[in-house]
């Protein structure tokens, strides 16, 4: 039996994008990120985060730092009594990484590379899934892996493409559809 998908972007969802966030001080999570997530563990979604961290790319941070970061926002969750399944994240950049992270990669929103690796791992009913992102790449990626509700929490102005992505005001606002009703269309 193939199961649902609640998948996050990272920064602007869970945390407050102020940019290149990879340390706990830097770290302000949205409002109703944890009931977000409890919600979804409770009727049965696989949580999963799908984050572009050119970052590491860049050389801002290492991978090492990104993924301890990581550990320390998953601790967070579990306090909360909510947990995160699994995070997927893109290192890459086509220009402005250096060595090996400077590639045009499958794995980059707009592109669905981590989308898709987690319906292979998770065997996922994507039609039925659910993303929440705050850019039009997470859309788009969206999108491309067939992702059947596909959630814009984003600025107005980022928003004049959201080919039958629905747009939401506070994450709040994605509980009923986890809880198998229709969102209200915005
Ligand atoms: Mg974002
Ligand atoms: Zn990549």
């Amino acid at each position: 039996m193939k199961r649902k998908a609640l998948f996050l972007d990272r920064d602007g969802v869970i945390n407050v994008d102020f940019g290149y966030v990879h340390q706990p001080e830097q770290c302000v999570f949205v409002a109703g990120i944890f009931d977000l997530v409890r919600q979804a563990n409770e009727a049965g979604y696989a949580v999963i985060v799908v984050t572009n961290q050119a970052g590491i790319g860049r050389g801002y941070y290492t991978e090492a730092q990104f993924v301890s970061f990581m550990r320390w926002m998953s601790d967070r969750f579990s306090q909360e009594g909510a947990t995160i399944d699994r995070v997927y994240h893109c290192p890459h950049h086509p220009d402005a990484a250096s060595g090996a992270y400077r590639q045009s990669c499958a794995c980059r929103k707009p592109l669905p590379g981590m989308l898709d690796a987690a319906r292979h791992d998770f065997y996922l009913d994507i039609p039925a899934s659910i993303l929440i992102g705050d850019k039009q790449s997470d859309m788009e990626a969206g999108q491309r892996a067939g992702v059947g509700h596909r959630l814009f929490f984003g600025s107005k102005d980022e928003s004049e493409i959201l080919d039958g992505a629905l747009r939401i005001d506070a994450l709040l606002d994605a509980f009923s559809l986890l809880k198998g009703r229709s969102a209200a269309n915005g």
